[in-house]
């Protein structure tokens, strides 16, 4: 569903991406780990078009996201993305939040927008907050009302980049479950995270990212269990 081709990325003279080849699967959970700086946000965020590749291809269905044709608002609609800090709109409740991309992307009619929204925030358990603005909500709550808004365009893709990282321990749990349950309605989904037993769990390949390099990819059995890779063993015995 998704093809990474020979992938650069350059900040001036540093190269934080060098030459990343991915072939992500419909229905596949991808986790991404690798050490602070290594290149893990930059990777999505290019995948996202939050940034702009320097050299290489991004495929989606087989067609290049970066041909001057193509539209990025709905492409972003199909391949979403789960932020660290939740980025919530703070003017907007709950349920605004988890509406309005369905509204002004989708232009789905404000009674479908609100029946398929309230079928998420039951789902994650935020129904009862539909009214509350984000700042009411704890960290936790706040990113299952994130997840929910992404869920709301019906994407094939979810992008995850740290999302329990600005948790406090006690709300990772819920978080990770909300996550889990996802991963096994079949959504494609690629998840940067330092949480290695939810990786290990969850996820169907494990991509070991160093230095802006993909060292190492397997299944969660390779990757944890068999390393191959020296840096991978390094990485993992700082973790595990
Ligand atoms: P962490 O685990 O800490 O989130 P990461 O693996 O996500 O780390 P990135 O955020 O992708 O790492 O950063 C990789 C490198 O790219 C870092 O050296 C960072 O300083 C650099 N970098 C990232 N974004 C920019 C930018 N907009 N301008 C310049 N340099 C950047
Ligand atoms: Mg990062």
């Amino acid at each position: 569903i998704l093809q990474v081709q020979n992938l650069h990325k350059s900040f001036g003279d540093h190269e934080v991406l060098k030459d990343i080849n991915l072939d992500v699967h419909k229905g596949e959970v991808m986790s991404i780990i690798g050490a602070s700086g290594s290149g893990k946000s930059t990777l999505l965020r290019n995948i996202n078009l939050l940034e702009q590749p320097t050299g290489g291809d991004i495929l989606f269905h087989e067609k290049s996201i970066l041909s001057d044709d193509f539209d990025v608002t709905l492409y972003r609609a199909k391949v979403g993305m789960v932020f660290q800090s939740f980025n919530l709109f703070n003017n907007l409740n709950v349920l605004q939040n988890v509406m309005v991309g369905q509204t002004t992307v989708l232009k789905r009619d404000a009674a479908a927008a609100k029946t398929h929204a309230m079928e998420l925030l039951e789902r994650v358990g935020m129904a009862p907050y539909v009214n509350a603005k984000p700042d009411q909500l704890s960290g936790g709550q706040q990113q299952r009302v994130a997840i929910a808004r992404a869920e709301a365009m019906d994407p094939e893709v979810l992008l995850f980049d740290e999302p329990t990282s600005a948790l406090d321990p006690e709300m990772v749990d819920e978080v990770l479950n909300t996550m889990s349950s996802l991963a096994h309605t079949g959504l494609t989904m690629i998840i940067v995270t330092h949480e290695m037993q939810f990786a290990r769990d969850v996820s169907d390949v494990v991509c070991f990212m160093n230095d802006g390099v993909l060292a190492e990819t397997g299944t969660p059995e390779q990757i944890f269990e068999h390393p191959q890779e020296q840096r991978t063993q390094e990485f993992l015995k700082r973790y595990l």
